[in-house]
């Protein structure tokens, strides 16, 4: 195997798994903007990683959580004054909660938890399904003005940090979460300190795309990426599903019981 070209930061820990001197070259792919971006790969994990990212993050050129901050207010806007559009699309987030009531039957004494809501249209949606719902984000404007236009749910646990979660959760959803954070392990861990034990983890990342490699996105993952971060926390898979569509991987996992 040839050895990786003398510039390649392969000194910086893979954002998926931590391992160092692991990162390869691995593609040359246009980002959603048509400028080319390298693209690496974990030889211990297999998760590819979008390097352009990674280098200005310990460089000390992006600030990760003022990025994301800004994008959640950019992205997410709520139209108040429109509570039928608004009702409809908290409808069509049901799909979620439709997935994990197949998987797990009734929600209604589970203690659910979303970390990165986003917009927060599936939180709103878990709110009637689901026994206390606490979502964690690094903004709440989207979901205050969708609480403030649809009504506040007395079963909402919105904070801003996992530390100050009131119960640990049953249920976990990581939607389009996992690419934005530069150190998974350190991540997993914090969030195996605020669940039960069996507790459930949905999560849905997208696949490598050019739509797809924006400068707030670390990694792509694929199936073998994902189950070499969820068995080596000590989870079981549950099952897995891919969105062709959308080019979209969605996997579920079960942390270990006691
Ligand atoms: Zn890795």
């Amino acid at each position: 195997m040839p050895s990786p070209p003398i510039d390649f930061p392969d000194h910086y820990p893979c954002p998926a798994c931590g391992a160092r001197h692991a990162l390869r070259p691995h593609v040359s792919s246009l980002d959603v903007n048509g400028k080319m971006a390298a693209i690496g790969i974990c030889s211990a994990c297999l998760v590819l990683v979008n390097i352009p990212v990674l280098v200005a993050h310990h460089d000390g050129h992006l600030s990760n959580l003022e990025n994301q901050a800004a994008a959640l207010e950019t992205y997410y806007r709520v139209d108040a004054s429109d509570t039928a559009a608004l009702e409809g699309t908290v409808a069509a987030n049901g799909f979620l909660i439709n997935l994990l009531k197949d998987k797990l039957g009734d929600l209604s004494a589970k203690t659910y938890l979303d970390i990165g809501y986003g917009a927060g249209y599936s939180l709103y949606a878990a709110t009637r399904h689901a026994g206390h719902v606490m979502g964690v984000d690094l903004a709440d404007t989207s979901i205050t003005s969708l609480c403030n236009a649809l009504g506040w749910p007395p079963n909402l646990e919105l904070q801003g940090d996992l530390a100050a979660l009131s119960r640990p959760a049953d249920i976990v959803v990581l939607w389009h979460t996992l690419e934005h954070i530069p150190d998974c392990p350190d991540f997993i861990a914090a969030l195996k300190a605020r669940i039960a034990p069996g507790a459930h983890i949905l999560l849905q990342v997208p696949l490598l795309r050019p739509s797809s490699i924006i400068d707030l996105h670390f990694s792509f993952f694929g199936l073998a990426s994902l189950r070499a971060l969820f068995s080596g926390q000590g989870f079981d898979e549950v099952d897995y599903w891919f969105d062709v569509e959308n080019d979209f991987i969605t996997y579920m996992a079960r942390a270990a019981i006691g």
